[in-house]
């Protein structure tokens, strides 16, 4: 058992050891669904706002024209107020597995239009997204050593707009001070503004202490290090506009 290593076995190591290392630098951040948003509009008969999905959509046929609407049921009273979705569309225009999904009141679906803000704005009310997250962040150990960059990828599993400074303080487990600062050193890189509001997948990459040529944080006042596995956030919903009615129409 003193055979000398065959070269081959040597080079075939070397890049299984390089592509260990590389899937090392690499780390998945997930922002997971815990619930669905509320819609905030005033209820027409009770001073309630907040509306939760009732897990139904409403199909009218009349002749070949179809109506269909998302129902929420207010939270303080039960009240049902029906959403628009499609109003008087020709039954061709949709897609038949869509229409079977309406009909069907498909969970997707519901998930969909609940959690769809252009449908939310068309029908002026807001989307209140306060619960609805978390942050599942696999973060490697020493992610912030090392000369090789960590790329991050942050998956969305619903679009709730977070700020992505709120992610990085709570994927990297560090404090708003040391992310901006971090990001301008350039050891953080994000294609996004720090106070933008990311809700669907991006990249960004964390550059080693090493490389940048500066010392991690060395501040005692702020908590350094890496954390991995589950780390929960509540996202905070926009600036409230002053609800409005239902229009009375909308009544269930
Ligand atoms: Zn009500």
């Amino acid at each position: 058992m003193s055979q000398e290593p065959r070269p081959g076995r040597e080079r075939s190591w070397r890049a299984l050891k390089a592509t260990i290392m590389h899937t090392d630098r690499k780390a998945l951040w997930a922002v997971r669904q815990s619930a669905l948003p509320a819609a905030v509009r005033a209820c027409p008969d009770c001073p309630g706002t907040r509306h939760r999905a009732s897990g139904r959509i409403r199909v009218n046929a009349s002749g070949k024209l179809l109506d269909v609407w998302l129902l929420l049921i207010c939270a303080t009273c039960d009240r049902t107020s029906k959403v628009p979705v499609h109003e008087r569309v020709h039954v061709s225009s949709l897609e038949p597995s869509r229409l079977v999904a309406y009909e069907n009141n498909d969970p997707a679906v519901v998930r969909e239009l609940t959690t769809n803000a252009s449908l939310a704005a068309k029908n002026g009310y807001r989307l209140d997204w306060a619960g609805t997250w978390t942050l599942e962040a696999r973060t490697p150990l020493h992610a912030l050593d090392g000369p090789i960059p960590l790329t991050v990828h942050v998956g969305f599993e619903l679009p709730v707009p977070v700020r992505v400074e709120r992610l990085l303080m709570l994927g990297l487990g560090l404090s708003r001070t040391a992310v901006r600062r971090m990001v301008g050193d350039g050891r953080i890189r994000v294609p996004l503004a720090l106070d933008a509001k990311a809700h669907r997948d991006f990249e960004l990459t964390v550059h080693g202490g090493a490389a940048a040529g500066t010392a991690p944080d060395a501040d005692p006042a702020e908590p350094a290090g890496t954390p991995s596995g589950v780390r929960g956030g509540v996202g905070h919903g926009a600036r409230q506009a002053a609800p409005r009615p239902w229009p009375h129409s909308a009544t269930a």
